[in-house]
């Protein structure tokens, strides 16, 4: 009868290969227990390999356009940073289509009296905002609003 000892004897998780030196399983890899030496190789080369290929597949992922979800492949795409009143997330970056229609909004915004649509000069006004309203007003429709509400009060 051989006598073993006190000596705890561990197989390799993947060969049950008896073993003599054990191996941690490489961190990510989902082995349990410990390895031998060629199968410890053999899982650390596919740790690696898995996580170059997540690297290569973030690298690779193109932007996107923040509204139409389009990819990114042009330069004239990839220069389109929208503005800060525009609500985007940070970062995000418009195809050009969407750049320019958010553009001209923006714009009509800007410049156009979000009642009557009429192209505001200098002076502009800025609605309550009780009213609701988005944009800029000309000072007849802001008078004209301003008399509503007040009107209702
Ligand atoms: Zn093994
Ligand atoms: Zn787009
Ligand atoms: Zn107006």
């Amino acid at each position: 009868m051989p006598l073993f000892g006190k000596k705890t004897v561990h197989f390799c998780a993947i060969c049950s290969k008896e073993l003599k030196h054990k191996y941690k399983p490489p961190s990510g890899s989902e082995v349990e227990g410990y390895l031998c030496s060629d199968c410890h190789i053999e899982k650390t080369k596919e740790a690696v390999l898995k996580q170059q290929e997540e690297k290569a597949r973030l690298q690779e992922a193109p932007d996107t356009c923040a509204i139409c979800k389009k990819e990114l492949v042009q330069d004239t795409d990839l220069q389109n940073k929208p503005r800060w009143q525009w609500n985007l997330e940070a970062g995000s970056l418009l195809c050009k289509s969407c750049f320019d229609t958010m553009e001209a909004k923006y714009q009509k915004e800007l410049n156009y009296c979000v009642i009557c649509n009429r192209k505001i000069g200098f002076i502009r006004y800025n609605p309550k905002p009780a009213w609701n309203l988005k944009g800029q007003m000309c000072r007849e429709c802001w008078d004209k609003q301003n008399a509503i509400t007040k009107g209702k009060v």
